[in-house]
């Protein structure tokens, strides 16, 4: 992936001492998965290029996300991420650029306010839904020319037709800074598989670098959504605060760190939402002690044993070897005594009383009713919501009618091969009214990942909350 910045104007050499970055050296970064390099095609008084090429590396983008289990099973090695520009463009620009993107420049302050004519190229822009008058509403708003060429999908094969890959060009005077932190962000706006840790940190980078000009974007709305991977509520509270502009904190106040986006550009896959999801659920519902049925290999449990608030834990599968990998995820065996004292680890089925799950505060269930008979529900209903009875539920499970957008996945199967059924967000709905109903909750559904129109969220999560009359039985 190659992006080039060009600028034509009398001393254009001076571009380097602005990027802080010699024109005479190439020189080398390290972002995720690969290496971000700089070097200088041409940099003399007329004409200055600095080229960003990432070396995205297949097999360790492959092994950095082999602990997010991919949605189908070779997506984490079949796909376009080492040659379009992505989320890890951002990454690479926030970290070669860092002083430029920070507006500062030791050796020639005053060049920072300065306008420059730029053209920067895009070598490969994917394009998601909307194609090119998306890319269009989000660049010529800010002031630059756009310039488009789609590629076919094959030269050899022109019957086949177009590909969603765009050679992107934008022509525009504008300071580095300010340029810089376009691209930043609109990038990512454009990278609808980027999976970002999206977390409050999203929302001051965007508020931060979108300062001078997001709150004026007529697509402000769509760029804090798609930048926030649709998460709603995180959506919600930017565009709050865009609004009430004045309120946005500067930079010094909000801490901001060198633009280093590293640590916060871990890999989410869905999976990882929903555990990050059910936890922020079961926190703020205010539980000290949970329950995560259907604990599988344990990764909730890491992330509850994260947190202090949790003073009781119990994990209960169904599989002997999945609790033997949570143990070893947990380091159970090594435990201190009194992180030990926390963490119940049991084997049990769903589908059969146990009076150890009484007495909790809340449970977890994370992707795993369906992975039960429908003729067992019933019982699972009773195990949970009529015996152990805790005041809240997170349950989740995958949204069927999100099947089709997996390209290549055959729509008369479901998503694992163990799983019993899968239902749509009517079905879905419709069991969790009846849940409720039988058993004294009242829920609430909510969307888990990106939310496409008409089809909804990859998953679907229930919060039941005991009803009050109910728990002061
Ligand atoms: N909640 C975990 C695991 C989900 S996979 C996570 O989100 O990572 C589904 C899990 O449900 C598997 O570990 C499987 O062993 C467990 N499971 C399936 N049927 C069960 C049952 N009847 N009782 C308890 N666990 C069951």
């Amino acid at each position: 992936m190659l992006l080039q910045l060009s600028t034509q104007r009398p001393q254009a050499r001076d571009l380097s001492y602005l990027l802080h970055k010699h024109p005479d050296r190439v020189q080398s970064v390290e972002i995720p998965s690969g290496r971000a390099h700089i070097f200088y095609p041409q940099a003399d008084d007329q004409v200055c290029t600095v080229c960003l090429a990432l070396d995205i590396n297949p097999v360790r983008l492959a092994r950095d996300n082999r602990q997010n289990a991919a949605d189908f099973a070779l997506g984490d090695y079949v796909n376009d991420r080492p040659y379009v520009a992505s989320s890890y463009l951002s990454v690479a620009l926030a970290k070669a650029f860092s002083t430029a993107m920070n507006g500062t420049c030791q050796s020639k302050p005053e060049l920072v306010g300065v306008e420059m004519p730029f053209q920067v190229r895009i070598a490969v822009l994917p394009a998601p839904k909307g194609g090119e008058p998306l890319i269009r509403s989000l660049f010529e708003p800010l002031g630059y020319t756009v310039q488009l060429t789609r590629h076919t999908l094959d030269s050899e094969f022109p019957e086949w037709g177009d590909s969603r890959y765009y050679t992107l060009a934008l022509t525009g005077e504008q300071t580095l800074q300010t340029l810089l932190s376009h691209l930043y962000v609109l990038i990512p706006v454009l990278d609808s598989r980027k999976h970002y840790w999206v977390s409050e940190a999203e929302v001051e980078k965007l508020l931060e670098k979108g300062k001078d000009w997001l709150e004026n974007h007529p697509e402000n709305a769509q760029i804090t959504r798609r930048y926030l991977k649709g998460l709603h509520r995180l959506t919600r509270r930017a565009l709050d605060r865009l609004q009430a502009v004045e309120d946005v904190p500067k930079p010094e106040e909000v801490g901001e760190e060198a633009p280093n986006t590293e640590a916060t550009e871990h890999k989410v896959r869905l999976h990882d939402q929903r555990l990050l999801l059910a936890r922020e659920e079961l926190k703020a519902a205010g539980a000290e002690s949970v329950l995560d049925l259907g604990c599988g290999e344990g990764r909730l449990l890491k992330l509850l044993m994260n947190e202090k608030q949790f003073t009781r834990i119990l994990g209960m599968d169904v599989s002997y070897r999945s609790l033997e990998i949570a143990k070893g995820r947990l380091h159970y065996d090594t435990l201190p005594p009194k992180q030990k004292d926390r963490l119940t680890l049991m084997q049990g089925a769903l589908t059969y009383r146990a009076h150890r799950l009484e007495g909790y505060d809340a449970a977890a269930i994370v992707e795993v009713i369906e992975h039960l008979e429908l003729d067992r529900l019933e019982s699972f209903e009773w195990v949970v919501f009529g015996h152990a009875r805790p005041r809240t539920v997170v349950l989740t499970t995958p949204n069927r009618e999100y099947n089709q957008i997996f390209e290549t996945m055959d729509p008369a199967t479901f998503r694992h091969t163990d799983h019993r059924f899968e239902w749509t967000r009517k079905e879905f709905a419709d069991w969790v009214t009846l849940v409720g109903e039988t058993h004294g909750y009242e829920a609430v559904i909510k969307p888990v990942g990106e939310v496409v129109e008409n089809v909804g969220a990859p998953s679907q999560m229930a919060v039941f909350t005991l009803k009050k009359d109910e728990s002061a039985e």
